[in-house]
């Protein structure tokens, strides 16, 4: 369903129109111009070879920095998707299960079944503010459940998991024997800054410098895990990516020398967008405010198909995605606030129209 988005969305500008792209989950802010410097410096100093399929030393001790671990813990990879990827495949076999909190994002599933693994689909409320519920998590683990997937904050909802929630979910996996895979990408860009998560024995953490650092097509993210896990994923890396470009590892180092700052930023123009959101969307347009991050997941009212509104809303030039690509969601769409303000309110117009006339 993303990707049908797209090719809509191709056909209408190979027609000449012009397209507000909120499909995207893509930062507009560029990638930190010194990183941009650091990345120009090392192609000129001709750090362009093969390198170490762990990373760089140097870059994953930052990183082990923040996760309070070793470097030993800590594997750069090719965006976090490969991260994920490879997580994945060394956690679950053919007979295996992964619980998905849902809604969520696509890739989960679609690497689990790649695998020739099984998921199990946990649905979250909307009206319960998305929250998750650990007796629900009790009653969907089996014994061939081997992961529980935590997106939080989400993609699309951008909730994150209270923290005793969370805690509750950690040590409910950890006395049954299963690993959490936390992907941390939006964590970054929290209204409330949210400290790294600290490794501990049954939970890898994936995390990725495309969304706080707006680095999406730099490809380059990471994962911690515990050394006899990381030790899998880096044998993942000798035999498919080999390593990230170390011109973009020395890039990704300096974007992680002013996390801080940059994090703070990103996270308050979010906020902002946030805010801009709730004002100006139609009071029929229900949501749940974020805790982070650029998307919001509206529910439309009426019963108005979210798939029909999409479509009639890109026939006025704002693309969005259909609830469906994240899960039994038929009344809700996926609308990303990655775009400047006047951008933004363009689109709002759009969409309130657009429901007018439904
Ligand atoms: N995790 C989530 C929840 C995402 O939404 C995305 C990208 O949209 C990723 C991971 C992948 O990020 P990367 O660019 O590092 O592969």
């Amino acid at each position: 369903m993303l990707y049908e988005t797209f090719e809509k969305i191709y056909a209408l500008e190979r027609q000449g129109r012009k397209i507000i792209k909120l499909n995207v989950g893509e930062p507009d802010w560029g990638v930190p111009e010194s990183s941009v410097e650091s990345a120009f410096c090392s192609i000129k100093n001709h750090e362009d070879k093969y390198a170490s399929a762990r990373g760089q030393l140097s870059l994953r001790e930052k990183v082990a920095k923040l996760h309070n671990c070793s470097s030993e813990n800590v594997v750069i990879s090719t965006g976090s998707k490969i991260a994920i990827f490879s997580a994945m495949k060394s956690l679950l076999g053919p007979k295996d299960n992964a619980i998905i909190l849902s809604p969520y994002w696509q890739a989960y599933e679609l690497i689990a079944r790649s695998l020739g693994a099984g998921t199990k689909i946990l649905p979250l409320k909307q009206e319960s503010k998305w929250k998750p519920n650990i007796g629900a998590l009790e009653d969907a683990v089996d014994k061939n459940t081997k992961l529980i997937i935590l997106n939080s904050p989400s993609n699309p909802t951008s909730v994150a998991i209270d923290h005793s929630e969370e805690n509750k979910m950690l040590k409910f996996a950890q006395e049954h024997g299963i690993t959490v895979l936390a992907d941390d990408a939006y964590r970054g860009l929290s209204f409330q800054a949210l400290p790294d998560r600290g490794l501990s024995d049954n939970l890898v953490i994936a995390n990725t410098f495309s969304k706080t650092f707006g680095m999406t097509g730099w490809r380059i993210g990471y994962a911690v895990a515990h050394e006899s896990l990381a030790k899998k994923l880096v044998e993942f890396n000798q035999i498919t990516t080999t390593n990230v470009p170390v011109f973009i590892q020395q890039a990704a180092q300096t974007a992680l020398e002013q996390k801080g700052k940059i994090s703070k930023i990103a996270s308050a123009k979010c906020e902002k967008r946030a805010n801009l959101a709730k004002k100006s969307l139609s009071k029929e347009l229900e949501f749940v405010f974020p805790d982070a991050g650029f998307y919001i997941f509206p529910k439309l009212p009426r019963g108005i198909d979210s798939v029909k509104f999409s479509d009639k809303l890109l026939e006025k030039g704002v693309a969005v995605v259909p609830g469906p690509a994240f899960g039994n969601y038929p009344n809700n769409f996926r609308l990303s606030l990655a775009a400047g303000e006047e951008t933004l309110k363009i689109a709002f117009e759009a969409v309130n129209k657009t429901l007018g006339e439904m």
